[in-house]
């Protein structure tokens, strides 16, 4: 079995799809995972923040316009006017969820979820139905029910045990070798619907290649494969034609869009190697990641977004140890905010963390628990591997530079966003 993960990007419109059926072509035993077409997740955050606001009429108006994106590209396959009876259910489920009939602020992950699973159930719908009627028998596959995940919502982790039988069943005795999941979503042991994190299709395919054992995993995107830095901040990027494991997590997590950063566990666990390839042209090679590579010979430089600066200091002036550690982290943890960078002296504790909807919230509980916080707003999170005194010189000195945290082979540099 093989696994290729399509994005968003990729299934856009409906020249994506046709070309998704050209790149599966004459493949046999294929899992392929989809993302919601296009920016649809973007507009579903939308309803779901209209609902949270009951905003209903509003929420309306956004799942008028994905229902035309939609129908649009439907029209287009199927080279004139048709409905997917399917399609047009799920719709209706959506429109009657974003009611917001029984809304509360305390669920609302739970409802996030609810919402922002659409994208992807529909976009595989539409691609399941197109491949049947393309001449490419298929099994559509629903991932709430294969994929058990924690109970939490909006970023839960997949419990590959629990899911092995649930995926490994509904495969079985099927008489279709090519199945159509969504990536991104999950069920939780209660039943309600998970999102396993934006971007977080290829983590879906990887835990579906390490439960089937697949021989690699595919992603195919719109890039030619992975860069050094990304060619929109550093114009002077070039491809990697091979990464190890170890280079990849390290990259994901410091913020390098290639891959959402849980996607490596499950495959090295296998040892399953994982293509990077560009959708436009299946005969260009892309990058692999594999367990065995050499390092790679260039500087990596990944910048991470939209981040803030927390400085925590115990008020009476005592030294931040280990004890404030763990009262501060399970804090932290509570409003599940994320550091990206630690920096401590004695009585100073900085973290780099991610902009989330409860930092406020997270800041305030901090105060309540006898900190002093400084919350410095509009900050990104620098990272070089494998840095050169050159580029030490551009990026690490300068006013801007709050934080430079360097080992022999990684500079990280905290700094006011341009
Ligand atoms: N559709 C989801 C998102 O846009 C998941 C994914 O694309 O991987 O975040
Ligand atoms: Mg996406």
């Amino acid at each position: 079995m093989k696994v290729y993960k399509f994005g968003g990007a990729s299934v856009r419109n409906a020249d994506g799809v046709r070309n998704l059926r050209k790149i599966i072509d004459e493949e046999q035993h294929l899992f392929i995972i989809v993302s919601a077409m296009g920016k649809t997740t973007n507009a579903l955050e939308r309803v779901f923040a209209a609902v949270q606001r009951q905003a209903p009429e509003e929420a309306r108006a956004e799942i008028a316009a994905l229902r035309e994106y939609h129908a649009a590209i439907i029209e287009d396959l199927w080279r004139g006017p048709k409905r997917l009876d399917a399609v047009e259910r799920l719709f209706g489920e959506l429109e009657q969820v974003a009611e917001g009939t029984g809304y509360a602020a305390c669920d609302a992950e739970l409802w996030y979820d609810r919402i922002v699973a659409y994208g992807e159930l529909v976009s595989t719908t539409i691609i399941s139905e197109y491949l049947n009627y393309a001449g490419v028998p298929n099994r559509w596959i629903d991932m709430r029910r294969c994929f058990l995940t924690e109970q939490r919502h909006k970023d839960a982790g997949v419990d590959i045990e629990a899911s092995t039988p649930r995926l490994r069943e509904a495969l079985a005795g099927c008489p279709e070798t090519i199945f159509v999941g969504q990536g991104f979503i999950g069920g939780a042991p209660d039943g309600t619907t998970t999102t396993l994190g934006r971007e977080g299709s290829d983590y879906s395919a990887a835990v579906v290649a390490n439960i089937l054992n697949a021989e690699s995993m595919s992603v195919w995107k719109d890039v030619d494969g992975i860069l050094n830095a990304d060619p929109k901040i550093f114009p002077d990027a070039v491809q990697i034609a091979e990464l190890n494991y170890l280079d990849t997590i390290e990259l994901a997590y410091s913020g390098a869009q290639i891959i959402h950063p849980k996607t490596i566990k499950p495959l090295q666990n296998k040892n399953i190697p994982l293509y990077v390839r560009p959708f436009g042209d299946k005969r260009k090679p892309g990058t692999v990641i594999r367990g065995m590579s050499a390092p790679v010979d260039v500087p990596i430089l990944i910048l991470k977004k939209d981040q803030v600066l927390l400085t925590i200091r115990s008020r009476d002036f005592s030294f931040v140890l280990e004890e404030k550690f763990a009262t501060i982290f399970s804090l932290l943890e509570r409003f599940r905010i994320k550091a990206n960078l630690i920096h401590n002296s004695a009585v100073n504790l900085s973290l780099c963390v991610d902009n989330s909807w409860h930092i406020d919230e997270a800041v305030g509980a901090l105060r309540q628990a006898g900190f002093d916080v400084m919350k410095t707003d509009r900050m990104e999170l620098l990272t070089i591997r494998g840095y050169t005194p050159e580029l030490w010189r551009r990026y690490a000195i300068g006013r801007q530079v709050f934080i430079r945290q360097a080992t022999q082979a990684t500079v990280r540099i905290v700094r006011r966003c341009s």
